[in-house]
């Protein structure tokens, strides 16, 4: 279950706070959106894959449990 509320249907200005460094920006017109310039999403994305990439290394095969 997603617990996902429509937060934007009020006549709010469109402006999101970037997940990176958590400045207001501006959504309609951003090709970075939700992040505040490109640099922002790239450090984001970094960020994921790096989380990703260690989440995979720690399933690595051949665990011995000291097996004898
Ligand atoms: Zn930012």
């Amino acid at each position: 279950m997603t617990a996902e509320t429509p937060r934007q249907r009020r006549s709010l200005p469109l402006r999101v706070k970037c997940p990176q460094c958590g400045k207001v920006t501006p959504y309609e017109g951003n090709p970075w959106r939700p992040f505040c310039s490109e640099r922002c999403q790239l450090i984001d994305r970094a960020a994921w894959a790096e989380d990703k990439y260690a989440i995979a290394s720690e399933e690595l095969p051949g665990t011995e449990e000291g097996e004898e």
